[in-house]
């Protein structure tokens, strides 16, 4: 028989903000707990959320309306948002003394704008409630017992735990540097899970166009972009665009790469890029040829970034084949066409999503059919409780990820 290193009430794998949350919950509830983490700090992925200023929620107090932005999952969802809401979010951070402030698409966020104080918070949370953490304890392997219950917890320390209920907040599997690397859903398929292969979602767009890397790091607020199949006009969106190395990105091109995705799946994709939606062409030309009109001797590659960033003008005017010395005055009508052309349906092709690394979320885990939802409880092991990532939701950026994440591990740290 093997030495057992601790007997716990809950045992929480995994400390992202899922994991936190549902450990400070049950340790509040006076449950002796125990949270495991693989890495040498809690919430890694945390702590690089909203580019470092985590978009913790978002501002939609209507429970309807919130959740129409879960997908298929809005069902299943009602119940665990009866009993942690948005409302909740602001109680629970504004009480432990970090404000929160709602900004653009009602997006929430500390005032501060640091998610190493969400971080915080919660840590301190855990310390409050009694919480024994157990860093740099990478979680191997789960037990389970004739009753259909995790028995044991095995860490690659060659520790071993026993505990009444189990909680997995493994994450997921997008940015994998940061721990989510898919533990949780091996171990779940072995034990009768069904799991929803993951794929990256909310992902920036792939594109092999050379000249990207000579606009890298440009970004517009204000562009249509055009998606045709095949050459078949599909659908189009209107936001902020930047334009990266690899291709483009931006909170508009995140949320659309599910319905990319899409459309690659059933042949070649182009993006045509508009630069100034609320111009037509014509009236485009005109505001050329009245810049060209005030600087006559000018280099055209020397007026153009009048009105567009300069890296992005010059690409501009090598896909439209023109020469940057021509001086403003002996440009053809042609010519001035084809660069208003150019500006309105910049041409980009799309050659797939960013991986896991870029990935933002990864869409799959466990179908939510196979998880009694309002107490987040598997439907298949009696004492096995899921939280945030792990489980098969789509939903956008703006909030809702982290959201679920404090809904999911309330309800799973309430109920184990
Ligand atoms: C760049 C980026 C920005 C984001 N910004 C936002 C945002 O602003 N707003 C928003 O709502 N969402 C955002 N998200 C999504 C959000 O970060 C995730 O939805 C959230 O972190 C999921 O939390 P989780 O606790 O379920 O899993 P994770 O945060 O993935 O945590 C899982 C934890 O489990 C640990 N673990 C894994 N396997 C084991 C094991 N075998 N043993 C022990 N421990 C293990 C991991 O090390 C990790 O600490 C962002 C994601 C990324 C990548």
């Amino acid at each position: 028989m093997k030495r057992i290193d601790g007997e716990y009430d809950v045992i929480v794998i995994g400390g992202g903000p899922a994991g936190m949350m549902a450990a400070g919950v049950a340790g509040k509830q006076g449950k002796k707990v125990l949270l495991l983490e693989k890495n040498r700090d809690l919430g890694e992925k945390l702590k690089m959320t909203g580019g470092g200023r985590c978009n913790i929620t978002n501002y939609e107090l209507d429970n309807r309306k919130l959740l129409k932005h879960y997908g298929d999952a809005e069902p299943y969802l009602y119940s665990p948002f009866s009993q942690f809401s948005v409302k909740d979010t602001f109680t629970f951070f504004e009480r432990r003394k970090l404000p929160l402030v709602v900004q653009a698409r009602g997006r929430v966020f500390p005032k501060t704008e640091r998610a190493y104080d969400v971080y915080l918070v919660l840590k301190n949370e855990l310390k409050k409630q009694g919480v024994t953490i157990l860093l740099n304890h990478p979680v191997t392997k789960l037990i389970r017992s004739v009753e259909d219950s995790i028995s044991f917890i095995e860490t690659k320390n060659g520790k071993r735990f026993k505990a009444k209920n189990v909680i997995l907040a493994t994450g997921g599997t997008s940015h994998p540097e940061t721990g989510s690397t898919g533990d949780g859903f091996r171990w779940l398929e072995k034990l009768g899970h069904t799991v929803v292969r993951p794929s990256p979602d909310i992902v920036p767009l792939k594109s092999p166009e050379p000249w990207l890397r000579e606009v890298s790091g440009i970004s517009l607020s204000f562009m249509r972009i055009h998606f045709f199949l095949n050459g078949e006009h599909q659908f189009s969106k209107l936001g902020k665009i930047l334009f990266t190395h690899f291709g483009i990105s931006s909170p508009l091109i995140l949320n659309l790469a599910r319905d990319v995705r899409k459309l690659l799946n059933k042949g070649s994709v182009e993006a045509k890029i508009d630069m100034f939606p609320d111009t037509d062409h014509q009236k485009l030309d005109k505001r050329l040829i009245k810049l060209i009109d005030q600087n006559k001797n000018k280099y055209i590659k020397n007026i153009l970034p009048e009105i567009l960033p300069k890296k992005l003008s010059d690409v501009v005017l090598i896909l439209s084949g023109v020469d940057e010395y021509t001086k403003a005055h002996s440009l053809s009508a042609e010519t001035r066409k084809r660069i208003v052309k150019t500006m309105k349906e910049l041409p980009l092709r799309i050659e797939g999503l960013m991986g896991m690394e870029r990935a933002v979320i990864a869409d799959g885990g466990i179908p939510l059919d196979e998880i009694d939802t309002r107490t987040m409880r598997s439907k298949k092991i009696q004492n096995l409780y899921f939280t945030g990532d792990m489980l098969h939701i789509t939903r956008p950026s703006g909030g809702y990820s982290l959201q679920l994440c404090w809904t999911t591990g309330f309800v799973a740290g309430k109920n184990s």
